[in-house]
């Protein structure tokens, strides 16, 4: 039997129980002519601050004195974020959508009903990478079960390459309405 594995061979030992790594979920956007089509999974958008440096979006941590874009004195832009799935693709996916997408449709982040199940078409207008986006509900029923929503603000910090206790504020969106 010892020879089974090898004479090198150990048992590989750890304690902590391991962080799951496999759920990397990605953010998404429109790219001009690419629109992104999803299933909202979370109950509506949450806002968040973030600055652009070193080629991608971070989030904008406080205290300011904690925050490296705010360090560097870098403009603040605000997004919004809602847990999604893309049942084509059958992947959970995070949608982001600009300030002006909200102004343009506030249900949104301020929505009279749980956006949870609604369908969203996020598109960019133009030909211009940073061009304008705007996003359209559609509330009609939809086949098939909806999975549960993922913990959006934990998912935001494994993009960032943040702890997910950085996240926690928007941890609450799980049980929104919920309690
Ligand atoms: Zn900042």
């Amino acid at each position: 039997m010892a020879d089974m594995f090898g004479p090198q061979a150990d048992v590989r030992v750890c304690d902590e129980p391991p962080v799951d790594e496999t759920k990397y979920i990605p953010i998404v956007s429109p790219k001009p002519g690419a629109n992104v089509h999803a299933v909202l999974l979370g109950m509506r958008f949450r806002g968040v601050y973030t600055h652009f440096f070193q080629n991608r979006t971070k989030a904008c941590l406080y205290p300011t004195s904690e925050c490296e874009g705010c360090r560097q004195m870098l403009v603040r832009r605000w997004k919004a974020y809602c847990a999604a799935f893309m049942p084509a693709a059958g992947r959970m996916v995070i949608v982001e959508v600009t300030k002006d997408a909200v102004l343009h449709n506030r249900a949104l982040t301020t929505p009279s009903r749980s956006l949870r199940g609604a369908r969203i078409t996020v598109s960019r207008m133009g030909t211009a990478r940073n061009g304008p986006v705007r996003a359209e509900l559609d509330f009609r029923p939809r086949n098939g079960e909806l999975p549960e929503p993922f913990n959006l603000g934990d998912a935001l910090c494994r993009v960032w390459g943040l702890l997910p206790a950085v996240g926690r504020a928007l941890a609450l969106d799980d049980n929104d309405g919920q309690g």
